[in-house]
């Protein structure tokens, strides 16, 4: 089967999330499975500095507002696969995140530079672009990716079946009517019932109007996006859609995310956990925390985001402080909440430390040396660091909410007698259920040393590795071709 994915983010190349890490491994997850499988990517800068042995395939001219563009090949850094990136440097060749500007403003021409990436995925399609090489199945995620199947539909002939994978349905990509006419798209999909969006259009809305599939990345999230809740004014669409969709939980590379990992402090395992120990007394010096090892440590590594409910762990800091905890924050996001992080630091030195800012080293040093991670988001497509703290032996605590209810099993004596607690979860996204758990967490991690000690091993043996993911995704492929 050949694959062609359509992304805009790629570990280690471009990564602003967990799309990064999911389009590195998972691509490699199906061709350890025997398929064909090719990733295209726009030519951000870090994409045209890493993928390697870069040659032209297909001239493309002009196109989407850039004087020229072309379609290079190259190899994937650390594995054996193919990728088409995009060169426009018009579009594409810029400081910093992909998606905004400095500023922290979109960038204005964000339909043009996404716009591309998808016709550029349904010209390869077409045979038009590579005449050596056509997908069977075009997989594009998110927004950025979500024109690739208007432009397939649009097509007289040719019927490249696609999948559409929301990662995030909250990011909607929608642009005003003016861009429209760029885009080289017929006015017959501008409806209500098509890519239109309330007076404006959606790229999201493109994705899962005009795809063959629609998948999401946990099962829980499915069925929450069908909602007025949790459906971004897309539940209709979704509901309509209802037999098309499902969701497939995404996996963790191991590989990367191990304790056996020898960056970090001191590996470890899940039968022999004393170097975990020495990676929390780690990492309590390096932030400037009291070496205290009865302390519960929490950790957050994330977008300092509202969907990420950070604003809930400022609020219950009083009941983790009560409890004996410590606090170190990694992350970058919302001023608002890196002020708020930033003056709670200075409120409880030694006991609450923050680095703002995006650092892959130290999100897996942290990963390894805190007791408990919080993540409690007001929603949440699957979540990835959950499931990276599990193999760490870090212990989730979690709203019950999409991915996380599908891969966190609360803590209470039924779980603990049943031998399936991992984790903690409360229920409402508020300060209080939030407060009470951590409140909860610090009381069994001082009174209960032996029960900590066997829920961190069952955490670690929590097995989310790729396959199971991959072989769900062949099973729809393969009932569509
Ligand atoms: P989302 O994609 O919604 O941000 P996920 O949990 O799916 O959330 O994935 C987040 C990814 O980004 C994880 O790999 C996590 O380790 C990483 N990450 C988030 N914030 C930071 C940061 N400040 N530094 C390093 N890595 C981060």
């Amino acid at each position: 089967m050949r694959i062609l994915h359509v992304a805009a983010e790629i570990f280690p190349l471009v990564k602003t999330g967990g799309l990064a890490d999911i389009i590195a491994a998972l691509p490699n997850a199906q061709a350890q499975r025997g398929s064909d499988v090719r990733v295209l990517l726009p030519g951000f800068r870090g994409i045209m500095a890493g993928v390697t042995d870069l040659v032209p395939v297909a001239q493309i001219g002009p196109v989407f507002g850039a004087a020229t563009a072309q379609l290079l090949t190259g190899c994937l850094p650390g594995s054996e696969l193919t990728a088409y990136v995009i060169d426009a440097p018009f579009l594409y060749d810029r400081e910093g995140n992909p998606y905004v500007g400095p500023d922290r403003r979109d960038w204005k021409d964000n339909h043009r530079r996404f716009g591309l990436l998808g016709w550029a995925a349904a010209h390869i399609a077409f045979g038009e672009l590579d005449a050596e090489w056509q997908p069977d199945i075009v997989h594009a995620h998110d927004w950025h990716a979500g024109l690739a199947s208007a432009y397939i539909r649009q097509h007289p002939s040719l019927k490249t079946p696609t999948v559409f994978t929301v990662h995030n349905l909250a990011f909607r990509g929608i642009f005003p009517m003016e861009c429209y006419g760029e885009l080289g798209l017929s006015t017959e999909f501008l409806t209500p019932s098509g890519l239109e969006f309330y007076g404006s259009f959606s790229f999201m809305k493109a994705g899962l109007v005009y795809s063959d599939k629609i998948t999401t990345v946990s099962p829980t999230y499915a069925k929450e996006i069908q909602t007025p809740e949790f459906g971004c004014g897309l539940d209709g669409v979704l509901t309509e859609r209802a037999d098309d969709l499902s969701g497939i939980l995404n996996g963790v590379d191991y590989d990367i995310w191990t304790p056996q990992d020898t960056k970090i402090a001191h590996t470890y395992t899940a039968n022999n956990q004393n170097g975990k120990k020495l990676c929390k007394r780690a990492l309590q010096r390096d932030f400037g925390l009291q070496r205290d090892g009865d302390s519960p440590l929490f950790a957050v590594v994330s977008r300092l985001a509202g969907q990420k409910g950070m604003d809930l762990i400022i609020d219950a800091l009083p009941e983790l402080l009560d409890g004996g905890g410590q606090l170190v924050v990694l992350g970058t996001g919302e001023a608002e909440i890196e002020a708020r992080f930033f003056h709670a630091s200075q409120a409880y030195p030694g006991r609450v430390a923050v680095r703002i800012g995006y650092d892959e080293a130290l999100s897996h040093h942290i990963m390894a040396g805190a007791d408990l991670l919080l993540v409690p988001s007001r929603f949440e497509p699957c979540g990835l660091t959950q499931l990276y703290a599990l193999r760490y032996g870090t212990l989730p605590v979690v709203h019950r909410v999409g991915g996380l209810s599908d891969t966190v099993v609360d803590t209470t004596r039924e779980t603990i007698a049943s031998a399936r607690a991992t984790g903690f979860v409360f229920d409402r996204p508020d300060k209080a259920a939030l407060g009470s758990r951590i409140r909860d967490a610090c009381a069994l991690y001082r009174n209960d040393k032996v029960g900590w000690r066997k829920i961190r091993r069952r955490a670690m043996l929590q097995d989310f590795s790729w396959n199971d993911s991959a072989a769900h995704y062949e099973v729809l492929y393969r009932n569509l071709l």
